[in-house]
């Protein structure tokens, strides 16, 4: 057994890990990315770690082949019957277990229903999001329960898989296969409940799982208010004593400086002059003159609300800087992004489209990178940038205000657009006129430590600590 693993097998924890995406898979956001690099760092820890992910129509089976394990099992739904199919494949690089669920729910192409898709050159409707999550849910227990795995945790993420803890107390009044499970459930977002007439998944989860964690330390605190609760407060006030928040981490073999596969020239805090290359590179992809003192300032982001991209108005053309955005989202603020760079080509760009290589391209180039988010449970981008040496501008908020601070970047607290533009001019000023100073807040980014085996270590304390105490009353 490896020797950084620090548990031995006698007491080796057995977790059955739900999530609707797991990286590199099936991949949305966010959410992907925590389930493929948090159960590696698990599973480094010696953690006995399986996951369950829906058999999408769109996971590449030439990619990920997978071995069929178990046939036509029948997972009981309310008054009927479905049958599933589950098949085996490995997360990437790992002997991590995915155990794939097939039913006709999850064929259609994408992962999460938009109204109608194409499937057989037909459009077809897509089914009920929260009835094929729940079934999941219930399929996925189904699943262990037949290949006799006996989780001590069952760990359930976002709306889609909340359900988890209340199937498991029902169960267990057929039988007690479950009876020693616990359950952790991680809010990634409050923003998505999962709601339906008369049910909130995601308060469902919160009341009813052993413990509850959401993905930064200032975002658990702030959801216990009106501002930040999205309606839930309330609930989450209940659970206040088991809900905890663990930074995510980042997956720092894929973003990395030195050995990207996406950049034009690799550097690292040794050879930091180097990033240059990739400021002047993308300056000459983008159509502009190749000018390394000029800054450059990026965004990767998905132009939603949250994100808060609105903040970033015509006023910003006044700034002696150049901007390069990337994302994609709805369709006003990628009009209101667009418009501005009709307006002025020669210093704002803006492409929408998700681009995993001009994504890199832009970390790497970029001296300033922006994350002006309306709330943030954690966001991963400036945590990358600081990893790239791009020094991030970012709202003071969520995990946001956990990874940046005075050493290594510039915040602004109040969510307006002259705040923002405020907050921008002092950075570039700093940039501009204090080369020795901005060097520093280049590097104290990048020697920082983004990796997830930190935050493995809390998530497995959750793991070992009991069962929740008290007794809530069912608050809906
Ligand atoms: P969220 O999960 O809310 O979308 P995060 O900051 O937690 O935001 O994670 C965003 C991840 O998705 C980062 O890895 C970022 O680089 C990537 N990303 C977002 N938009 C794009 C895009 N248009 N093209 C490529 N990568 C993107």
């Amino acid at each position: 057994m490896d020797k950084r693993n620090i548990i031995s097998n006698k007491s080796k924890i057995k977790i059955l890990f739900l999530s609707a995406e797991v990286t590199p898979l099936a991949k949305v956001g966010g959410l992907g990315d925590v389930a493929g690099a948090l159960s590696k760092a698990l599973a480094k820890l010696g953690l006995d770690i399986r996951i369950c992910l829906p058999f999408y129509g769109l996971i590449d089976q030439k990619k990920y082949p997978a071995k069929k394990i178990i046939s036509q099992l029948t997972v009981p739904v309310g008054d009927t019957n479905e049958i599933i199919d589950v098949y085996q494949t490995n997360l990437p690089n790992t002997k991590i277990p995915i155990y794939l669920i097939k039913n006709n729910f999850f064929n259609p192409k994408k992962i999460y229903s938009g109204g109608r898709i194409m499937l057989d050159g037909k459009y077809t409707r897509q089914p009920d999001d929260l009835n094929r999550f729940a079934f999941f849910t219930l399929a996925a227990l189904a699943t262990a329960k037949k290949l006799n795995f006996q989780p001590g945790v069952v760990h359930a993420n976002d709306w889609h898989t909340a359900l988890a803890a209340d199937f498991i107390k029902t169960l267990n009044q057929q039988n007690n296969f479950f009876a020693k499970t616990k359950t952790l459930y991680t809010i990634h977002n409050l923003a998505n409940q999962g709601l339906t007439k008369g049910k909130n998944y995601m308060a469902e989860g919160v009341l009813n799982s052993d413990l509850v964690n959401t993905v930064s330390p200032t975002y658990a605190k702030e959801i216990l208010t009106k501002e930040y609760g999205a309606g839930l407060e309330k609930i989450l006030i209940k659970r206040k004593k088991q809900l905890s928040g663990i930074l995510n981490g980042i997956d720092t073999d894929f973003f990395n400086p030195a050995t990207d596969k996406f950049i034009k020239r690799h550097y690292s805090v040794r050879s930091l002059a180097a990033k240059s290359t990739n400021k002047t590179a993308l300056q000459s992809q983008l159509g502009w003159p190749r000018n390394k003192n000029t800054a450059l300032v990026g965004l990767v982001t998905r132009f939603v609300r949250q994100k808060g991209v609105d903040l970033i108005t015509e006023k910003f053309s006044r700034l002696n800087c150049q901007f390069i955005f990337l994302g994609a989202g709805e369709k006003k603020y990628e009009d209101a992004l667009l418009n501005l760079a009709k307006k002025y080509p020669r210093q704002f760009s803006v492409k929408i489209k998700f681009d995993e290589r001009l994504a890199h391209e832009i970390y790497a180039a970029s001296d300033i990178f922006l994350v002006p988010s309306r709330f943030e449970p954690c966001g991963l981008t400036q945590m990358i940038a600081m990893r790239y040496g791009s020094v991030p501008v970012v709202r003071l908020t969520g995990g946001l205000a956990d990874t940046v601070n005075k050493k290594n970047g510039f915040t602004f607290k109040k969510f307006t657009a002259s705040e923002f533009y405020k907050i921008l001019s002092q950075a570039l000023k700093i940039y501009y006129e204090k080369p020795k100073a901005w060097q520093q807040l280049k590097l104290s980014g990048l020697k920082q430590n983004f990796s997830w085996d930190k935050s493995a270590k809390q998530y497995l304390k959750l793991y070992r600590k009991p069962r929740r105490i008290d007794k809530i009353k069912n608050f809906c």
